[in-house]
């Protein structure tokens, strides 16, 4: 499969080239062109195959051809740790180069005051810890009712680092209406019950 077969368009496209990246991994191949009809995924794939991209690549696309009057979080990737937040954060930045949407980096170890001054300038995106996002949504001025595309990433890890509750709560916040993107090294039982609990008619990849 080509990039160019994948529906992205050119600033995105022109990014990839940059990247030297020469053709998608078998999870992007099939991801992105769901991802981008607005469709819900459930991607079983580990680190290292291009995950990342798989769900950035669209939602940058998506949010690119969608310009919102204000500037309010329309999406949210939430991951267990800070730094594959960070990662996540720096391939936001490389494969948006070509375009005009922003992001804060929400996570823990880092100041509020100057993540909440972020927050009230304007973001598209958040990329986030769960904890962190919650003091920052209690302290207010956090408002998640634009959100209406969901990452939650590494599901697995969060079920280990006790963080469902939280990502119930913060899911709880979303408009009901909403696209969520859902990837798991592993499909256990209890991945696969809050799979079903936050996704509506998945499609299921595994890589
Ligand atoms: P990830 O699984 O998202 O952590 O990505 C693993 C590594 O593969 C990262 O260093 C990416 O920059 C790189 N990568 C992602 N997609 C591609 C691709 N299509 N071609 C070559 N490298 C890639």
């Amino acid at each position: 499969p080509l990039f160019s077969q994948l529906g992205l368009s050119e600033p995105i496209m022109r990014a990839i080239a940059e990247m030297g990246y020469e053709h998608p991994t078998p999870i992007q191949a099939t991801a992105i062109p769901v991802v981008l009809q607005g469709r819900d995924v459930l991607g079983v794939a580990q680190t290292g195959t291009g995950k990342t991209a798989s769900f950035t690549l669209p939602m940058l696309e998506r949010l690119a051809g969608s310009r919102a009057r204000a500037r309010m979080p329309r999406s949210l990737i939430l991951e267990p740790t800070r730094e594959l937040a960070l990662q996540v954060a720096e391939n936001f930045s490389l494969y948006g180069k070509f375009l005009r949407l922003n992001h804060a980096l929400l996570i823990g170890g880092e100041s509020m005051a100057d993540q909440r001054a972020v927050l009230n300038q304007g973001v598209d995106v958040l990329i986030a810890t769960p904890g962190r996002l919650i003091d920052l949504f209690e302290r207010g001025g956090l408002l998640l009712n634009q959100t209406r595309l969901l990452v939650i990433d590494e599901a697995d890890r969060m079920l280990d680092m006790g963080f469902i509750p939280d990502i119930e709560r913060i899911v709880s916040l979303l408009p009901k209406e909403r696209q969520t993107l859902f990837f798991s090294a592993t499909m256990a039982p209890e991945i696969r019950k809050l799979a079903d609990a936050f996704l509506n008619f998945p499609e299921e990849i595994t890589v």
